[in-house]
C-alpha cells in the first residue's frame, strides 16, 4: 500500500497514539525502541488530511499505577478478587468504588504500571518533533483516577470517548493507527476502531511494543488479524 495514495485520500484518518517521552527507551514506562518510529510517524503526519493524537495523560495515584496500591510492583496484575478479599489495599483509592470499575474489565483485572505520563510533566508531553498544529484533535485519556484508557474509542470500563463519532461525522472511512505501545494503547485503539465500523490498516513498522506479557505482539496481530485488519507495509 502506497503512502501517498492512502494520505491523500480524505476518508482516511492518521491516529497517532501516546508518542510521549515517558513511552521512550529511557522514559517512566519504557517502550523499547519507542524513539525509533518518530521519523517515519512524522512523515505520515505531514500529510494525512486528517490526523487525531493521543495523549495518555493521568493524575496522581491513578489506578493504573503501581504505586498506588501496598503490596503491589509494576508489571504484576491487579486483581479483582484480591482486592476483594483485601489482600492489596490502596491508601489512596476508595475500595467500593475501584472494585466496582474491575469488575466492569476484561478477566476482572489491570496490568499495574510505573508512575507514568502524569499531567503536567514533561514525560506526558507529546513529542514536539511531531506537526501537533496538524491535528484535527488531539485526546487526552486515563484522566479519570479509576479508570484507565489504553483504547482512543473507549475507555477500559466502556465509556466512549466519542471519537468513533467525531471520526464519522468528518466522513472518515477508514483508520491507520500508529503510535505507542503496539501490544496496549494502539492494539485497543485498532480494535476499536474496527468495532465502530471503520475500515483498519495496520503497519507495524510504526509501533514498537511493550512485550509483556510474553507473545503480547503476536496475539495483538493475530487478533487484528482475525477481526479484519489490512496488515500492510506503507
Ligand atoms: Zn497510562
Amino acid at each position: 500500500m502506497q503512502l501517498a495514495e492512502l494520505s491523500k485520500d480524505p476518508q482516511t484518518a492518521l491516529l497517532v497514539i501516546d508518542m510521549q517521552p515517558d513511552f521512550y527507551s529511557k522514559g517512566a514506562l519504557p517502550v523499547k525502541g519507542g524513539e525509533e518510529i518518530v521519523e517515519k510517524i512524522s512523515l505520515w503526519a505531514h500529510r494525512f488530511q486528517t490526523l487525531v493524537f493521543t495523549q495518555d495523560f493521568h493524575p496522581e495515584g491513578h489506578m493504573s499505577f503501581a504505586s498506588s496500591y501496598t503490596g503491589k510492583k509494576a508489571f504484576e496484575i491487579l486483581t479483582y478478587d484480591e482486592l476483594e478479599a483485601g489482600e492489596i489495599q490502596s491508601p489512596l483509592i476508595q475500595r467500593e468504588a475501584l472494585l466496582s470499575v474491575l469488575q466492569k474489565l476484561p478477566q476482572k483485572s489491570q496490568v499495574l504500571w510505573p508512575d507514568h505520563c502524569v499531567a503536567g510533566t514533561a514525560g506526558a508531553e507529546i513529542d514536539k518533533r511531531l506537526p501537533l498544529e496538524r491535528a484535527a484533535l488531539i485526546l487526552r485519556k486515563g484522566m479519570r483516577s479509576l479508570v484507565d484508557s489504553y483504547s482512543a474509542f473507549y475507555e477500559n470500563d466502556g465509556s466512549s470517548t466519542g471519537l468513533g463519532a467525531l471520526l464519522r461525522d468528518r466522513g472518515i472511512k477508514r483508520v491507520v493507527p500508529c503510535g505507542l505501545a503496539g501490544d496496549y494503547c494502539v492494539y485497543w485503539s485498532a480494535k476499536d476502531a474496527i468495532r465502530e465500523g471503520f475500515e483498519l490498516i495496520f503497519d507495524e513498522s510504526a509501533t514498537r511494543f511493550v512485550n509483556f506479557p510474553e507473545k503480547s505482539r503476536e496475539r495483538a496481530l493475530e487478533d487484528l488479524k482475525v477481526r479484519g485488519a489490512k496488515l500492510v507495509s506503507i
